[in-house]
């Protein structure tokens, strides 16, 4: 070795082959150790690895190797989320079939993810394009139906023109695609859709447990996405008439101050209230008019507020006064009941349709410190207050009167306190060709046919040609579309919309437990073993789509008995990405460092080095040639340490010397930052996910060691304290820089491999100091650093504090009325 550059290649594929072949990152549920469950978000199968992917499952490998050496059974696996639209796009374009672009995808990334030495257990491997891996997510459905907790229904769906399917609420950001960023369409389809919001009120609830071990953030994201809303459902009665309207409202607090209502314009009362009236010609064009527009412009802040008087009134059951029904372009049919209670005083909304019309205002909340007049009021009032012109409710707080309203309509028959939610149902119907098959079928005899489990799985066919436009080839593969019906086997039509791909990625971290089951999509016994997962990492993009589908699906599959646990991720951490030029990399920006590139140039130690230094996990950071080559420079002082000390050096352990062989002052210090190494370094990656501070932490211990090697190598006992820190050095940087730190625990002569060695045992004895730094305060101001021995007492502390000749020039002339020893930190001194 002393002779020999440090070759990263070699070293590096070396150690990855040794550790193939021994299968040293194998597991299994039968071990009597405590399970660890490591997961990285699995990547899609686009061609190649990026920056993003190096430092999403490096942060990984380090939870996985670190808790492997702190005496965990660590399950660490890696497989494919390969079904989905880019696929069959960059199929379409470059005329090969999807599933062999995938396909070779895979295999290329497989062999780049191997290349960076991550220590998963490759038996587990899957993708979900797999009949294998499909078929299981095909028996599912079949249980949700059976559950009831997925039907058809026909309604208007986001509708992406450019992918040519429809989207996801979860899918669709800011009226645009998420994949693509087109302008989203609406489309009226029937689609297949999962009751996630039978779920809403768990899905909310146990937040809270997930709580300390989620960050903060994402919690929050799915607390409003899931926007639970408490109010009370009113019933308003229309004059002259039997019909009622029912109003939701969030706010019972304002309902004196309701001057008018509003309906969505698809309401089914719409009809009714305008029969016979003057209005019914306008209202209609009006309502054809706002129909005719699409969801994502209806539902946008910057929608101009239209309405247009129904000719009829409905009466506020409070107080009988009769109010007028308008019907108006922001109300949505199908939040709350599509009818809106307007109290124009306290809704910035209801105000500025108010303001236009010109219709009255009543206060009803008296904010404290204000004199609310409707005549000069030029917003909203939304402050919390007293309530006033409500009746007996008046004086009272409005928060308080939200529960006594509610529970007055509620005992007068004309209301009830009722919970909205935010969250709908699942669409998880696409149109498009990659993916997997709903197994269902069409028949004239029987309607919708569930398949029957035996026939599973329905398998994609692949022998079809894809089209030009997106569209799917599978409405026109008559052996796939012309089949039997499963009831009465007459002939039938198979469902050609296959499954959102989110379906294939809310599951498949419990068919890692198992992946190699062929009779089950996992047995009992290593699914319970594993889960859930215990770390869970992965980008913040995901905090609602993919984490909540994930939570949801865990609980549908708990309740038809396949899971006994309620959430599938017991911690997450989000990471950041990397940027280049203060943007994140991308190919079309040509901002994009190629990890292949850089491992030919570095190696994977240098790379994986890098990624985890730069940064704390969440927080972004900028890609620098600098940073890199830092990176490599330490890789190289470690490697130069041990040939430099050719010859010196002896095989043991870490924290293996003892007080004894301290003999001079350099081991005795040499020691002791050892120990408070392993302290650190352990409590930053386990505690904080702290890996950059944990690396500093070993570098400044590498620095004293260069300082103290030449005084140390001369005798037995200096070389053996030497030699046990850096025996210490190589096992704290094994989880960071695996292949360097087995091939030089290899040098020293260790027979048993680096990946089996436990985390370094630090001890308390070795991190006494023989000598304490004091301060010492003169009336609060610090005078003086004193060098005290440990085993100096109060009494000495305080002469030698005394004695100090700065200390001695600040209490001159004065008396000494107190002295406070606190051992070991503080000497503070009271004179005057
Ligand atoms: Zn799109
Ligand atoms: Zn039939």
């Amino acid at each position: 070795m002393s002779a020999m550059k440090y070759d990263p290649q070699a070293i590096e594929t070396k150690w990855q082959q040794t550790w193939a072949t021994n299968g040293d990152f194998h597991t299994d549920h039968t071990s009597d150790k405590p399970k660890h469950y490591v997961l990285e978000m699995f990547p899609y199968p686009s061609g190649n690895i990026h920056m993003g992917h190096v430092r999403n499952y490096s942060l990984g490998d380090v939870v996985a190797r670190f808790m492997r050496m702190k005496g965990k059974n660590v399950m660490h696996p890696m497989g494919w989320d390969a079904f989905g639209l880019p696929a069959e796009n960059a199929a379409i374009k470059n005329n090969i079939h999807p599933a062999k672009w995938t396909h070779s995808n895979i295999d290329n990334m497989r062999s780049q993810l191997s290349r960076l030495g991550y220590s998963f257990d490759w038996r587990r491997e899957l993708a979900t394009c797999d009949k294998e891996y499909y078929r299981w997510e095909q028996l599912f459905f079949l249980k949700f139906l059976e559950k009831g907790l997925l039907y058809r229904k026909r309604q208007a769906q986001n509708w992406c023109p450019t992918c040519n399917t429809v989207l996801a609420n979860e899918q669709v950001e800011d009226g645009l695609c998420w994949r693509c960023d087109t302008v989203v369409e609406q489309r009226d389809l029937a689609q297949w859709f999962l009751k996630i919001t039978d779920y809403a009120e768990e899905l909310l609830a146990d937040l809270e447990k997930l709580k300390g071990g989620w960050p903060d953030r994402v919690i929050s994201m799915q607390e409003n996405w899931i926007g639970k809303s408490v109010g009370a459902e009113i019933q308003f009665k229309v004059e002259d008439s039997d019909e009622t309207i029912p109003v939701f409202t969030t706010r019972p607090d304002t309902v004196f101050g309701v001057t008018f209502m509003s309906l969505a314009p698809e309401h089914p009362m719409v009809e009714k209230l305008i029969e016979g009236k003057e209005q019914a010609e306008d209202v209609r064009a009006f309502v054809k008019r706002i129909t005719n527009m699409d969801r994502i412009e209806r539902t946008s802040d910057n929608l101009e507020k239209e309405g247009i008087f129904t000719g009829a009134y409905c009466i506020n059951p409070i107080n009988g006064a009769k109010i007028p029904v308008y019907v108006a372009n922001f109300v949505l049919v199908d939040y709350g009941t599509g009818a809106v209670m307007a109290v124009p005083a306290h809704d910035q909304r209801d105000f500025e349709f108010a303001r236009k019309y010109d219709l009255p205002l009543q206060v009803v909340i008296q904010p404290e410190g204000e004199e609310l007049d409707t005549a000069t009021m030029t917003e909203a009032a939304s402050a919390p207050g007293k309530m006033v012109n409500s009746g007996e409710f008046t004086g009272i707080s409005n928060e308080e009167g939200k529960a006594k309203v509610a529970a007055w309509l509620q005992e007068n028959n004309c209301g009830e306190k009722t919970i909205n939610y935010r969250l709908r149902d699942w669409n998880i119907s696409r149109q498009r060709y990659w993916g997997a098959p709903i197994p269902v079928v069409y028949c004239d005899e029987c309607g919708i046919v569930p398949e029957k489990e035996e026939n599973l799985p329905i398998e994609l066919p692949l022998n079809v040609q894809t089209h030009e436009d997106g569209r799917s080839p599978l409405p026109d593969t008559p052996e796939f579309v012309n089949c039997s019906c499963p009831q009465c086997g007459k002939p039938a039509r198979r469902e050609t919309d296959t499954m959102d791909t989110f379906v294939e990625s809310s599951w498949y971290f419990a068919r890692y437990t198992d992946a190699q089951n062929h009779e089950a999509p996992f047995t009992p016994e290593a699914l319970n073993y594993w889960a859930p997962v215990d770390q869970y990492i992965g980008g913040v993009e995901h905090a609602i789509l993919h984490l909540l589908y994930a939570r949801f699906f865990t609980k549908a599959l708990r309740d038809c008995g396949y899971m006994n646990f309620d959430e599938p991720f017991a911690n997450l951490l989000t990471q950041g990405m990397v940027l280049m030029d203060g943007s994140k990399m991308s190919k079309s920006k040509g901002n994009v460092v190629d990890p292949t590139d850089m491992i030919a140039r570095y190696g994977a130690d240098t790379v994986r080095l890098f990624c985890l230094f730069a940064a704390p996990p969440e927080r972004d950071f900028e890609w620098s040639e600098t940073g890199i080559e830092g990176s490599f420079r330490f890789v190289n002082r470690i490697w130069r340490l041990i040939e430099e000390l050719e010859g010196e050096l002896l095989t043991v352990q870490p924290c293996s010397s003892t007080a004894d062989d301290c003999t001079c002052k350099e081991a005795k210090s040499i020691r002791l930052k050892e120990h408070e190494t392993v302290k650190k370094a352990g409590d930053d990656i386990e505690q904080r996910f702290q890996f950059n501070t944990a690396i500093a932490a070993v570098m400044e211990l590498v620095n004293e060691l260069y300082l103290a090697k030449d005084a140390l190598k001369g005798d037995e006992k200096g070389r053996k304290v030497l030699s046990s820190a850096i025996s210490t050095v190589v096992n704290l940087m094994s989880p960071f820089t695996p292949h360097l730190c087995e091939e030089i625990w290899e040098h020293l002569g260790h027979t048993e491999r680096l990946v089996h060695a436990m985390w370094p045992t630090y001890s308390e004895e070795a991190m006494v100091k023989d000598v304490l730094t004091v301060v010492v305060q003169v009336n609060g101001k610090v005078r003086a650093r004193l060098e005290v021995p440990a085993s100096a007492s109060k009494e000495e502390v305080e002469e030698l504090a005394k004695n100090d000749a700065n200390v001695m020039k600040h209490v001159e002339g004065k008396t000494i009325r107190k002295v406070i020893v606190v051992p070991g930190k503080l000497v503070n001194i009271v004179a005057n």
